[in-house]
């Protein structure tokens, strides 16, 4: 067989024609059949581009300067944009995100799954698309001028100063801005992480959507926080909403955020906010949904895919805190949670408590091997929801949930290839894929949320 050549080399500067976008949001360009991936271009857009990297199948290229613009692309909103690496798509206009992503889970479908005849509806969008996200966290460094919080360069560990992200609520960049401002006046240094010394390595602010109620949390290096007197004293006179403020110890040399050691300084250990009329307690560390307003329109698109009446028992898989239990427990007999991480399943119960569901038990375990345990105990589920994390879910989960015969499967999906993955094996055990909705949970970001609705088909 011939070898086959590849008809670029690195640093050639040539024109191409972006013919569609990956997952991740760069162009797809065609060289005499070799593919080259280069971000920033947008499909129908031409451009001159240099090519950085080649490798056998595929190479990498820069865009240098476009020859013809696509009608889709718009000048970025937000300043930092470019160095920023938080969203990938702001170049891109909100209707042609949409589009792209309705296109990215039909393909992932057909490709993977087959499954080129399910309906794709259209994304449901944000409108507006700005200013969703209920959770800041935020790296500090330290320049001549005095502390800096922000973001880090792309692919870099170097702290960029920050004032606003166009994608975060208003209220956690000004409680940022002003935390910052506070431990700079009080001389509190901030965490070297070449060096492993200073203190304050990280703030977080968290904030109630519907209830107004803000969270701030400092992590530092350092058992002690400097200070903490007169920290707390500002803090609470100059943001009136706050209602906790967390002290989180992280010692070591690492990534992660948080350490082992919480401690609430100032107020209560929660924060709460809703999620349509069930009621949250969000802690520091607990996880919950970023966009609450996205998300309540993926829940309700769950729930009436669901289409309980009142008598069925719902199993709930990957359930998290509860949040789409919560949703279900009220329309169903009896709903059964299960989560791998033991402080959700805590949170879960504890939000089941507060809004007064007594028909929802959770439980703590592998989905794969607790719902099979389930299912020898007799448990039978009308319906069976999952919501797995961006690998899908476990094999031996969706032979128990072939095996277990419900009427209908809602798959809630962050991760189209593996939808599409998991979906033929249910269709190939009897299900059949009815209709998908992608709902954008999260604008300017690549990332895809999708609700499908399976029913078992009747022989
Ligand atoms: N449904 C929830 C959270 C979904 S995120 C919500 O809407 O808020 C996916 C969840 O799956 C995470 O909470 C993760 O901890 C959990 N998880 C990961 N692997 C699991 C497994 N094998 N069994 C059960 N839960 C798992």
């Amino acid at each position: 067989m011939a070898k086959q050549t590849i008809p670029v080399q690195k640093n050639d500067i040539i024109e191409v024609e972006f013919q569609d976008m990956t997952h991740d949001g760069s162009g797809v360009a065609k060289v005499n059949g070799y593919t080259l991936f280069v971000p920033y271009g947008l499909p129908g857009e031409k451009a001159k581009v240099k090519v950085l990297k080649t490798k056998k199948a595929y190479g990498y290229g820069k865009l240098l300067q476009l020859t013809s613009e696509s009608e889709f692309r718009t000048e970025p909103s937000c300043p930092i944009y470019n160095q920023c690496g938080g969203c990938q798509l702001q170049h891109l206009t909100y209707e042609g995100q949409l589009n792209y992503k309705q296109k990215q889970v039909q393909d992932a479908l057909a490709r993977i799954g087959g499954l080129e005849h399910v309906h794709v509806h259209p994304v449901i969008g944000m409108e507006p698309p700005w200013r969703y996200r209920n959770k800041a966290q935020v790296p500090v460094g330290e320049e001549e001028a005095g502390l800096i919080a922000g973001f880090y360069q792309k692919s870099s560990h170097r702290i960029i100063n920050m004032e606003a992200c166009l994608i975060q609520e208003e209220s956690n960049d000004q409680v940022v801005n002003i935390v910052k401002r506070i431990a700079n006046d009080l001389g509190i240094s901030a965490y070297d992480e070449q060096e492993h010394r200073g203190v304050l390595r990280h703030i977080i602010a968290k904030y109630g959507k519907q209830t107004k109620e803000i969270m701030v949390v400092l992590i530092t290096k350092t058992k002690d926080l400097p200070h903490k007197k007169q920290l707390i004293e500002r803090i609470t006179k100059e943001i009136p909403n706050v209602k906790s403020i967390v002290h989180n110890v992280n010692p070591k040399r690492t990534n992660v955020i948080f350490g082992d050691e919480t401690s609430t300084i100032w107020g209560e250990p929660y924060i709460y906010d809703y999620i349509g009329d069930i009621k949250f307690a969000i802690s520091a560390r607990s996880f919950y949904q970023v966009n609450p307003v996205q998300t309540k329109v993926l829940y309700d698109k769950a729930l009436e895919y669901a289409a309980l009446t009142g008598k069925e028992t719902v199993i709930d898989a990957y359930c998290g805190i509860g949040t789409i239990s919560l949703f279900l427990a009220k329309q169903a007999h009896k709903v059964y949670g299960v989560e791998i991480v033991g402080e959700a399943i805590a949170d879960a119960k504890r939000n089941a408590r507060l809004n007064h569901i007594e028909n929802a038990e959770f439980a703590v375990g592998q989905a794969e091997k607790v719902i099979p345990w389930w299912h020898k105990q007799g448990i039978q589920a009308a319906v069976i929801v999952v919501d797995p994390p961006r690998k899908g879910c476990d094999e031996v989960l969706l032979k128990t949930i072939i095996a277990m015969n419900p009427e209908r499967i809602v798959y809630v999906s962050c991760n189209p290839a593996t939808l599409a993955r998991d979906l033929r094996i249910l269709e190939d055990g009897g299900f059949e894929t009815k209709e998908v909705q992608p709902v954008d949970m999260f604008p300017h970001t690549t990332h895809v949320e999708c609700v499908a609705l399976m029913s078992r088909v009747e022989k």
